[in-house]
């Protein structure tokens, strides 16, 4: 197999991911969205491979994409979710990746609600690991999938006026997209209330705005966020008419951007709470459904550029 240009055992997050191994990834997931719109949507790439999707917090998307990439290249894919398994047992989580090791598995996708916890289980386990988001740390997976659905609408990355709104606070969603376009040469930046902004974001080399009209001007894509509520201790907002008035997206808002700037959201989505509805089904600008197919190609090629470097993969050591 030849050099992927992509050396890590495991993706754990954007941040420490340079240009070249980020467009690797990109590059790859373009091939996998026109195998996924084939009537022949199968590979064996991955056969005699076994996935294990291991989730402790709530998923839709981004498991049930990691599943169907998994079996998309041939592999066996097993869900694991923490409720209905040993961890509500009292079963630490080193104990849990142990048992999981002795079943010879190839690559372990873990969500969790804590920032860090995949990367300690990344250090007990002989598998790859992909970090399918963790506490408000990172989502790298998301963040790519967001890369490759602006490149294929905009052509590129570079140069470009991305907007991040809302909840950055609690959002690994934004942690990871701000790495990953500060790193191909977007310009990022975060619209929110004072409450829902991390102090001292400015060092991760994004401009700040609190009056989201003044922020959208001539961007090129905005991308919405969720108010984490799961996340949060206490009240970061005084009341979800107040936030939507002045930080949910509708069409005046939008009017401000470029004119052919466009929408997109992590989902779930909140409609009236962060987007108005008008907005988010408007078939041109919003980018949303790409998203969520974009996803299943860039996990795909995940699973392909780890797995090039296990033992017993066409040769390789
Ligand atoms: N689905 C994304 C995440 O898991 C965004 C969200 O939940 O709002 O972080």
């Amino acid at each position: 197999m030849t050099d992927t240009r992509f050396q890590h055992r495991h993706l754990l997050g954007i941040q420490g991911l340079g240009p070249e191994e980020i467009t690797t990834l990109l590059d790859i997931a373009d091939g996998y969205v026109e195998q996924n719109r084939s009537v022949d949507k199968r590979k064996n790439l991955l056969r005699g491979r076994t996935v294990i999707n291991l989730f402790f917090e709530n998923s839709t998307r981004t498991r049930t994409s990691f599943e169907l990439a998994g079996k998309r290249l041939g592999a066996d894919v097993i869900n694991m979710q923490a409720a209905g398994s040993s961890v509500q047992k009292g079963e630490t989580l080193i104990d849990t990746a142990m048992t999981l090791n002795a079943m010879h598995l190839d690559v372990l996708v873990v969500r969790h609600p804590d920032s860090g916890a995949v990367k300690l289980l990344s250090e007990k386990v002989n598998c790859a690991v992909i970090n399918g988001g963790d506490g408000s740390h990172e989502h790298p997976t998301q963040a790519l999938l967001d890369a490759l659905t602006i490149r294929r609408r905009k052509g590129r990355l570079s140069g470009l006026t991305v907007a991040i709104c809302g909840d950055v606070l609690h959002s690994r969603v934004a942690r990871s997209n701000i790495h990953l376009l500060n790193v191909m040469g977007a310009q990022v930046r975060l619209i929110g209330p004072r409450t829902l902004l991390p102090s001292g974001v400015e060092r991760m080399g994004v401009e700040v705005f609190h009056d989201m009209r003044r922020g959208l001007e001539g961007v090129d894509v905005i991308m919405m966020l969720r108010i984490q509520n799961e996340r949060m201790r206490g009240n970061f907002i005084p009341s979800i008419r107040e936030y939507f008035h002045f930080f949910g997206l509708d069409q005046a808002k939008l009017a401000l951007a470029k004119p052919d700037a466009v929408i997109m959201h992590p989902g779930p989505m909140n409609r009236g709470v962060e987007i108005d509805s008008d907005v988010a089904d408007d078939v041109e600008r919003s980018l949303i459904r790409e998203q969520v197919e974009m996803g299943v190609a860039v996990r795909m090629a995940c699973l392909d550029v780890l797995t090039r470097h296990l033992p017993n993969r066409d040769g390789a050591a």
